[in-house]
């Protein structure tokens, strides 16, 4: 059999019975949009995180675009982000008109380099938004310190990282807001798209509400643009109650997938294995090793019926599609220098030992090991 870095089939035939019964919750509920399955998701996920609010939208780039502008960022904003990220992260906020500045990221855990963030502040800059990449925090005192000495906003991009803490405290409750998918590969993933955004501030939870429900506060009578129509599907809520219910559970299966990457591998040389940077704890949404060889090795391994994955390949600053940003190549060198290395090995909870087993000693025959 084929294996990928991510399949939930293996998950869908575990839990089966709980999808299919939310499925059939949802459809006799008698109410399809915004009814009971998204209200409970919301208090739910709220409580998760000791929020008292939450916002179900419609996917994660969604739950960004909502999150800048119900924090008030629009045409003329600076925002304060990374390239070595999702694609999406940027997409959303060049979709509510502002621009977006990068900075470069630390080479031991390819998160934001706080300490170039002053440097990248202008008049105009009104939102740092940090992105907990592949399952761990970027170091927040600086940037919320930053933010508190500059007026700015904090957005935190928790798509990858449901269920992270950083000296303790979780992903999503450090900023102003933040913003999460439920992709279905996320952490806390959906049978399909879903996203939410998260915060602390009344003020922004009623704008989320507005937003992504065409700018309406009732029916049928706008109160702001731009609206939009994000909603969370009510079949896709009820599915992400069921499995909230079991995030800490997927979390401790991919660290337990993590340990068995560190014990098969960690003696490779040349493979470098992901590292934990102070303070935080891992949900390893994607496993991210490098190599000198990056693409040499995956070719090797697509004739083990082993498919790698890259996540990401090209840093969004290098794409054609954000050339009008002005970043030339070498302008993040960290960032562009990581791309060419980076690879991702299979990892979800119910990834056997067996097929985990095949990776590894492919991995080492491959490497020489
Ligand atoms: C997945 C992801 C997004 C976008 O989420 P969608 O639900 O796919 O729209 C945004 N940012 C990061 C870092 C992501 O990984």
């Amino acid at each position: 059999m084929s294996t990928y870095v991510w399949n939930y089939l293996q998950e869908y035939h575990e839990e089966r019975a709980d999808i299919l019964d939310a499925v059939e919750t949802v459809f006799e509920s008698g109410q399809l949009i915004l009814g009971k399955s998204v209200e409970s998701f919301e208090r739910e996920f709220a409580a998760y995180h000791a929020l008292p609010h939450c916002v179900g939208v419609d996917n994660g780039t969604n739950a960004i675009v909502l999150g800048l502008q119900a924090l008030g960022i629009g045409p003329g904003d600076e925002v304060i982000t990374v390239s070595n990220t999702a694609a999406p992260t940027v997409v959303a906020i060049d979709a509510v008109g502002a621009t977006p500045v990068f900075v470069d990221v630390r080479a031991e855990d390819y998160l934001m380099d706080t300490t170039r963030i002053e440097a990248a502040i202008t008049p105009r800059t009104r939102c740092l938004l940090p992105v907990h990449l592949y399952g761990q925090c970027v170091e927040m005192r600086p940037v919320l310190e930053l933010a508190e000495r500059h007026g700015l906003r904090v957005l935190e991009d928790c798509a990858q990282a449901h269920g992270a803490r950083h000296h303790g405290t979780l992903a999503g409750t450090m900023g102003h807001a933040a913003a999460f998918s439920f992709y279905p590969t996320k952490v806390l993933g959906a049978y399909g798209d879903g996203g939410a955004t998260v915060t602390a501030d009344p003020e922004v939870d009623a704008n989320l509400r507005r937003l992504r429900y065409y700018g309406m506060e009732q029916q049928y009578y706008v109160v702001r643009t731009p609206g939009h129509n994000s909603r969370l599907d009510e079949v896709q809520a009820e599915i992400l109650r069921r499995k909230l219910r079991r995030l800490d559970a997927y979390i401790a299966g991919r660290r337990e997938v993590a340990r068995r990457y560190e014990e098969g591998l960690g003696d490779i040389p040349g493979l470098v294995l992901p590292t934990l940077a102070e303070g935080n704890d891992h949900v390893h949404y994607v496993y991210v090793v490098r190599h000198p060889e990056r693409d040499r090795v995956i070719e090797a391994l697509d004739a083990y019926d082993i498919h790698l994955n890259v996540s990401y390949r090209w840093p969004v600053h290098t794409m054609t599609g954000f050339a009008h940003l002005g970043y030339g190549k070498g302008s993040l060198p960290v960032t562009e220098r990581l791309a060419d290395e980076i690879f991702s090995l299979p990892m979800y909870p119910s990834l056997t030992a067996d097929t985990q087993d095949k990776v590894i000693s492919a991995l080492r025959s491959v490497l020489d090991a």
